[in-house]
Parts: C-alpha cells; structure tokens; sequence
C-alpha cells in the first residue's frame, strides 16, 4: 500500500500514518553494490496541513545491508530520520500532484531516506582496514556520481576487449 494522505481528511486536522512499506514497494535503487535494502520501512508518520503546505514529522527507519568500504566485510547500518522531516508546497510551480484530492507521500519518503544513505559506508571506528592485496578496484571510483557509473563501467568493458 502506498502511503497516501488525503486533503478533505487534513482539512480537519493532523493525519497519522503507522506502518511499514515493503521492500518492492519501496523500491529503492541503491545503485551500489556496497548497500543493499531487503528489510521493509518502518514509518510513523503525522501530516499536517500548514496554509498552502503539507508538514510530515515522525520517524521513518530502514535497516541497510552494507558492505564496508574499507574491509568489505558486511555490516547493518540503521537509518533513523526523525522530527521534522519534509514539507510538500501544494500550490505554486513546485506543487505535489494531487489526485482524488490525495497526495502520494511514499516518492518524497523514499527520495528522503536516499539522501540520508551513507555515502561510503564503513563498519565502524574498530574497522581493521584494506585486507591485504585486495579491494584497491572496488573502493575507488566511488566519488564518482551515480549518473557516470554506468557510463564508466563499459567503458572498463571496452578496455578488457582491447
Ligand atoms: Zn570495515
């Protein structure tokens, strides 16, 4: 179920939302082998009306599988977003779209949780490093946008071919 919140009901006042939002229906392209999502979301989440806009506090949590980046040995990492999170203009240029006068917040959730993901993740502080003689290919090229990924992976191809 998509985590949709309707205008007519936040007209009469704060709209809750308790849940969690599935793994495919999150539909999280992390678009790095070093992180993975297989646990659902787990939100609980208040949408309240404010002039032209829609407020969402609460807490989303997201439990990540990684890979560390430094000794490639694999650890979770909790994502927990708390408090203010968003706001959702429902007028002017950069309005949400509204349809049956229900606005869909599981995109914004998602586009949140993705800007918190750890950019280079790491075990911990205890993180006894680069294994010797390994992981000098995969580390590096990380800085790199995601949108030149792809790109830099075939160009890789083509110098195997050569
Ligand atoms: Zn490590």
């Amino acid at each position: 179920m998509p985590i949709v919140v309707s205008i007519r009901q936040l007209a009469k006042g704060q709209v809750r939302f308790r849940g969690e939002l599935p793994v495919p229906e999150l539909d999280i392209d992390t678009l790095d082998e070093m992180l993975q999502v297989r646990e659902p979301l787990v939100y609980d989440l208040a949408v309240q009306m404010a002039g032209a806009q829609l407020l969402i506090t609460g807490q989303l949590r997201l439990i990540l599988d990684c890979q560390c980046v430094r000794c490639l040995r694999a650890f979770r990492h909790e994502l927990l977003l708390s408090g203010p999170l968003f706001s959702l203009p429902l007028e002017g240029e950069d309005a949400v779209p509204v349809i049956n006068e229900c606005v869909d917040l599981t995109p914004f959730l998602r586009e949140d949780i993705l800007l918190a993901f750890p950019q280079h993740p790491v075990c911990g502080p205890e993180c006894p490093g680069v294994p010797p003689g390994a992981a000098k290919g995969k580390a590096r090229g990380r800085t790199a946008t995601h949108g030149l990924k792809g790109a830099s992976v075939w160009s890789e191809l083509n110098k195997l071919k050569l």
